[in-house]
């Protein structure tokens, strides 16, 4: 079953591709399974909440090891901003980025596995299979930022104009731990040093970029055409990491 544009879908995609089970989320079949509280998950709205919160009963184990692609992105200079800025627009900058981000991460079937305040954590390849997961996160990285400054310009010309505000984005592909990793919460979220370095990557991104790893650019050449190469020496991470330096035109 495909599913054409984001929240066209009328069974869960999450459950579909892991459990090879039906479980509707939109339209008539879906209301007994409301009145259960199984809803569309704040992941990905293509997902519900059996695969946002029960990632044991899913995979019949605590945690799997996967092969994924993550996405970093956070707001830059975003302490500077809240000490500039009137805390109303700030707040609706921030809702602004959260919200575009969103739409382009579910767009290429990726989810929002966690926000930070200003940033945020996104998976693909979990719990929506994708072949081309490395692609569908660079596709994402660069819609992200399409979307964000378009928005902005929408939201405030003057502010859009006069301050450089924007975010950085890091990608990586590689093998991660996926799962459960407290006794307190349910929600999932994916561990390991694929993830670490991802992080690592997006802390060095300035406004606008979208640093891609080696691995993770491999993987999706025919959108790299455009890239410059920078070496970046990044913390906690013992070898220098040539990464592949997209920048969105504003
Ligand atoms: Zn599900």
């Amino acid at each position: 079953m495909e599913v054409a544009t984001v929240g066209s879908g009328r069974i869960c995609r999450g459950c579909w591709d892991q459990m090879k089970m039906p479980i509707p989320i939109r339209g008539p079949l879906s209301l007994p399974f409301r009145a259960l509280g199984i809803t569309q998950s704040k992941m990905n709205p293509n997902i519900c909440t059996i695969c946002e919160r029960s990632f044991a009963y899913v995979k019949k184990q605590r945690r799997i090891s996967a092969e994924a692609t993550i996405l970093f992105a956070d707001i830059r200079g975003y302490t500077s901003l809240s000490a500039r800025l009137d805390p109303a627009l700030l707040a609706k900058i921030v809702e602004v980025f959260h919200d575009q981000c969103g739409q382009a991460i579910w767009a290429q079937d990726g989810i929002v596995n966690k926000q930070m305040g200003d940033g945020l954590m996104a998976i693909f390849n979990f719990p929506i299979k994708s072949e081309r997961h490395a692609s569908a996160a660079v596709a994402a990285g660069i819609d992200m930022q399409r979307r964000f400054h378009a928005a902005l310009a929408d939201l405030s010309p003057r502010v859009s104009e006069s301050e450089a505000i924007g975010f950085g984005v890091g990608i990586h592909s590689g093998q991660v731990e996926i799962g459960e990793f407290s006794t307190y919460r349910s929600d999932f979220t994916a561990i390991g040093g694929a993830v670490n370095l991802t992080a690592r990557l997006e802390s060095q991104a300035a406004a606008g970029e979208i640093l891609v790893s080696p691995e993770a650019a491999s993987e999706a050449r025919e959108l790299m055409a455009d890239a410059a190469v920078r070496t970046f020496a990044l913390k906690g991470i013992d070898r220098p990491v040539r990464a592949f330096v997209l920048t969105a035109s504003p």
